[in-house]
């Protein structure tokens, strides 16, 4: 008696071709004699289609986009395909960022009937949108990096120009800086801004993404991330630290590139370091209302040792190189064990609701 898994992946995002490498490595690495998987791909148009069964061999999945194997999702019923009705007893969405991670998924799915992996639909909001997060951090006295949010519309009034809004920025923040959209994932639209003139096109980059734009000093600091599991009790597991080969963590450096970055897992820090990021993760996950899991990146000032709070990920890399199931992994939560673990949380959750 198998529980039935719908791994879905893919997606509208722009993170699309990081979840085919997500999803192959949680289908590589969950337990086929405990569940029954059901793989749902989601076109780059939206539309979900069911899959025959990969090779485990797959680095990569690929979507065949077949109509007879067209997915639906029936309010109060579950999934259905063109012969029934598909019985699912979980969802594991392995979908990054929007319609996947932001919590529009989350919402279809709620209203579906369905149970599934990770945060709700507030909390992946609250999540996925980094002015949102960040504000929310501060009202909890948690270090964050300072930040100024710019909406697309200020960029369209009359008088707008950009030079006037970096002089305005300068008076808070010096060069060099950081622009990325408040709701995007893999560093997709992020810039590391030096000179004056680099910022318009930056902005206008990020801006392509989102109508929210995050602007940030840089920080010169470490990169260091905590992988949380749970619901009511979350638990952080040892802080690992990656270190770019590049002039920050961008897409080609986490995708691209393989010698784009190291992983240090468990990071090289004191004791109380590591446990002050494992206190802040906890809680920067708490105030969120996050369940399931979340990787909370932090940054760690090289000047002074200051602990930063950058971003919460409520869908982290699964691929078989990704920090988060790493460093679950360097903890004592094997990959399989923390599939096992975040599928019985979404139905311990789901069955305490209803
Ligand atoms: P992820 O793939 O981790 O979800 P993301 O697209 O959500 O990434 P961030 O993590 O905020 O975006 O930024 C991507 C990278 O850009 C960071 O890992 C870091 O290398 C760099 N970066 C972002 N903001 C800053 C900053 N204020 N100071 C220094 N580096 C920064
Ligand atoms: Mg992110
Ligand atoms: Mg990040
Ligand atoms: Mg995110």
């Amino acid at each position: 008696n198998k529980t039935s898994v719908a791994l879905l992946y893919g997606g509208r995002s722009g993170e699309h071709e990081v979840s085919l490498r997500s999803a192959a490595s949680v289908y590589k690495h969950i337990d086929r004699e405990k569940y029954y998987i059901h793989l749902i791909g989601i076109s780059r148009q939206g539309t979900w289609y069911l899959q025959n069964a990969p090779s485990t061999a797959d680095e990569v999945l690929s979507i065949e986009e077949d109509a007879q194997m067209m997915i639906s999702v029936v309010p109060g019923q579950g999934l259905s395909s063109h012969t029934g009705p598909i019985s699912v007893d979980v969802v594991l969405p392995i979908l990054h960022g929007t319609f996947g991670e932001d919590g529009t998924l989350q919402g279809l799915l709620e209203i579906a009937g369905l149970p599934y992996v990770g945060a709700d639909v507030g909390a992946s909001y609250l999540s996925m949108d980094k002015d949102i997060t960040k504000i929310i951090w501060m009202h909890h006295n948690l270090p964050v990096v300072p930040f100024r949010s710019i909406r697309k519309n200020q960029t369209e009034a009359v008088g707008f120009t950009w030079n006037a809004l970096l002089e305005d920025l300068k008076k808070e923040f010096s060069l060099p800086l950081f622009i990325k959209p408040s709701q995007c994932g893999s560093s997709v639209g992020v810039s590391r801004v030096e000179k004056d003139e680099a910022f318009q096109a930056a902005m206008e980059k990020a801006l392509k993404y989102d109508r929210k734009v995050l602007i940030e000093p840089a920080v010169n600091a470490r990169e260091v991330e905590c992988s949380v599991v749970g619901n009511d009790t979350p638990r952080a597991f040892p802080p690992g630290e990656l270190e770019p080969s590049h002039e920050f963590y961008d897409y080609d450096a986490k995708y691209v590139d393989p010698d784009g970055a190291s992983l240090v897992i468990p990071a090289v820090l004191s004791e109380t370091e590591a446990l002050e990021v494992r206190t802040i993760a906890e809680k920067a996950y708490a105030v969120l209302g996050c369940s399931g899991m979340a990787r909370v990146d932090f940054f760690m000032d090289r000047n002074n040792g200051n602990l930063y709070l950058n971003e919460i990920n409520t869908i982290p890399g699964f691929t078989s190189i990704s920090m988060f199931p790493l460093m679950c992994e360097s903890g004592g939560l094997a990959y399989t064990e923390l599939l096992d673990e975040l599928i019985s949380l979404a139905l311990s959750k789901y069955k305490s609701r209803s």
